[in-house]
């Protein structure tokens, strides 16, 4: 996808880009200050119902918080999804604080502390539990407080996800129990007083390829229906994990979600309905619900020509966007998507390299991308920037202050 098709999408009006209909500089004026984030609540939405409407009615969406804990999109998005997922106590204290129900929030992830362990059993939330210490460390805080806990087993399974962007199931792996360990698991721990909901499997993030996708998913709901003879009750939660992957650099295509929901509607109304039939189907995602909602905005400081190369210095850079210099789980660097967001429909007559204002060559925005000729206060917008931005970036290096973050 090309910048100009990113800039559809949110809206633009006499030369502008707009975000949740407001026109950029104007605010930029509202903010007060640059560089900052803005999501678009409409375009937010916009997500939710494409997804609600092409997934079976059945199947639960769950937001994993972790792509953009941002209280205000926590909250909105509360309202709109059926589950939080948080990975660790600090998300966890935030998920509390919205209107969703303790029962409809997970807590996945690895080197959970006693301490963040007994916040959530006192919680009551669902443990999703990645190893038999987590077992143990679940059943030491529900004797201490007197309560059952609620748990999921998260399952490491036997195969892996090709074509994903960060791998996170199959082969060793730090996250959750080998899916050939599960029975023994469950037996040892059939009678320690734990009401085991289910099962999780998550194999990989950033994953583009419907068939792939849905490959995982096929081989999720066989992998669970097996384990789940050797559970002592009904499966009620079937967490089918999610990946889905957003288009950054120009030659991503985005996903194709028609493929990938009616597996989902072939799984739901066949296997899961046939062999387990009081479980609750769902899906959890973070990424692909919030990363196409969310502008990173800066403005220009420096404009200087070095040896034949126009350089554009911005007030913004790696320290909020890691992402975009190419620095989080990037072989080759390419350029994410990015515009002049107070001159949008204007002819790309210049190359230029935008960089960011760290002294460092890493602090690279855009090497050697197409735009109108900018000048010193225009304002550059970097695309795909909704999830796995500031909180994913080194914001205290070289002690900046930190941005702003709106929701419109
Ligand atoms: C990080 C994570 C997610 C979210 O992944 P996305 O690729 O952002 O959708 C979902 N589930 C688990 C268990 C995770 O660790």
């Amino acid at each position: 996808m090309k910048p100009h098709d990113h800039a559809a999408a949110f809206g633009t009006a006499d030369g502008e880009l707009r975000v949740g209909g407001m026109p950029l500089s104007r605010l930029a004026a509202r903010v007060g200050s640059t560089p900052f984030f803005a999501y678009d609540r409409g375009l937010l939405d916009r997500r939710i119902d494409e997804l609600r409407a092409a997934f079976p009615e059945r199947l639960e969406l769950s937001y994993a918080m972790k792509a953009n804990p941002m209280p205000a999109i926590v909250q909105h998005l509360a309202n709109r999804v059926d589950r939080i997922d948080v990975a660790s106590g600090l998300e966890l204290q935030a998920a509390l604080d919205t209107t969703m129900r303790s029962e409809r929030i997970s807590f996945a992830g690895p080197g959970k502390s006693p301490a963040e362990i007994r916040q959530a059993v006192a919680s009551g939330i669902i443990v999703e539990l990645e190893s038999r210490t987590e077992f143990d460390r679940v059943i030491a805080a529900g004797d201490e407080l007197g309560l059952t806990p609620n748990v999921a087993i998260r399952v490491n399974p036997d195969f892996a996800v090709k074509g994903s962007g960060m791998r996170m199931g199959g082969g060793p792996q730090q996250f959750g129990i080998d899916a050939e360990q599960v029975p023994a698991v469950l037996r040892d721990y059939a009678a320690a007083g734990v009401n085991v909901l289910g099962f999780h499997v998550f194999a990989g993030s950033q994953n583009l390829a419907a068939a792939v996708i849905a490959e995982a998913q096929r081989r999720t709901v066989d992998l669970v229906s097996s384990l789940a003879e050797h559970l002592a009750t009904p499966v009620r939660y079937l967490n089918l994990g999610g990946g889905f992957g957003i288009p950054y650099v120009e030659k991503d295509q985005p996903l194709e979600l028609q493929l990938v929901a009616d597996n989902l509607h072939d799984l739901v109304d066949g296997p899961v309905a046939e062999r387990m039939p009081e479980a609750t189907p769902v899906i959890e995602l973070g990424r692909y619900l919030v990363g196409e909602c969310g502008v990173y905005v800066t403005r220009v400081l420096d404009r200087k020509d070095s040896r034949g190369t126009t350089f554009l210095v911005v007030d913004g850079g790696m320290h909020h966007q890691l992402a975009a210099s190419g620095n989080f789980g990037q072989a080759i660097r390419r350029n994410h998507p990015l515009v002049l967001g107070n001159h949008v429909g204007r002819p790309l007559t210049e190359r230029a390299t935008v960089v960011g204002c760290l002294c460092t060559p890493l602090d690279l925005l855009g090497d050697h991308v197409e735009l109108p000729e900018a000048e010193i206060g225009d304002l550059v917008v970097i695309f795909q920037a909704g999830a796995y931005g500031l909180t994913a970036s080194p914001t205290a290096f070289l002690g900046h202050p930190a941005p702003a973050e709106v929701i419109v």
